[in-house]
């Protein structure tokens, strides 16, 4: 199977360099695609950078010129959910996009105006399943399955957490996840996003992120090793 693997940055990227694969190398956009055959799938992997355009983008181009069959996203995020602490595991459920508002038109808040489908991007039940299964097996730390808010904002304060939690009831909050899914969703491929918990997303999440985005990146790019073995 053709499986895209998109990170934002390079810590969230440079497991999958680090094993050893030849990956082949092509450009596109702003974009290196890495290719090669890993775990028995025909691997597609790249590193799309920050906020929601690059993720539309990068998943648009997976799609359109690489033939993907499946999009996996790997990263960090901060924490929604007051019972997820660094380096525990959300398993994407559905994604929202926050920060899209109409509400003076009359549209909920992270609704998309004029859409016909859903603004709650669903994730594919096989892969979720498999993803959470495979991170709970891995016996280290909280794994939820649940909502992903993404927003282009890297939120860091306490009042945003309360209510961005309230308001959408997401387990976590990122800047990419909500945009791979729509543009998985609207062209029919299977998606799921996984992230692992580098900051509270609250004062502190500045140096929390500093600190855990190295070690908490690996933590989620371990698990989408874990389903490539599973997935057939
Ligand atoms: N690489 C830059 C910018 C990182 S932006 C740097 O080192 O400063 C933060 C990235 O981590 C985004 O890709 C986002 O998806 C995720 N993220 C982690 N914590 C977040 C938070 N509290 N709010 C929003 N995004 C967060």
């Amino acid at each position: 199977m053709k499986i895209g693997i998109i990170g934002a940055m390079k810590e969230e990227i440079d497991y999958f360099l680090r094993q050893g694969t030849s990956f082949e190398k092509s450009q596109k956009a702003h974009l290196t695609i890495y290719e090669g055959k890993w775990h028995g799938h025909h691997v597609v992997m790249t590193q799309c950078g920050v906020g929601k355009v690059n993720g539309a983008v990068t998943t648009q181009i997976l799609i359109d010129h690489y033939s993907i069959e499946a999009a996996l996203f790997t990263g960090v995020a901060g924490a929604l959910d007051p019972e997820l602490e660094i380096g525990d595991l959300v398993i994407s459920e559905d994604c929202i996009q926050h920060d899209l508002d109409g509400s003076p038109l009359g549209f909920k808040r992270g609704e998309v105006p004029m859409f016909s489908g859903r603004s709650q991007f669903k994730a594919d039940e096989l892969l979720v399943n498999i993803a959470f299964e495979e991170a709970v097996s891995l016996k280290d730390g909280n794994v939820k399955k649940g909502r992903v808010l993404s927003g282009d904002q890297f939120i860091a304060d306490s009042e945003s957490v309360d209510e961005l939690y309230t308001t959408f009831n997401g387990h976590c909050v990122e800047m990419e996840g909500a945009a791979v899914a729509y543009t998985a969703m609207v062209n029919e491929v299977p998606f799921v996003i996984i992230r692992s918990i580098s900051d509270k997303a609250n004062g502190e999440a500045a140096d929390s992120f500093t600190i855990f985005v190295e070690k908490t990146a690996v933590r989620s790019a371990t698990l989408v090793e874990k389903m490539l073995q599973r997935i057939s």
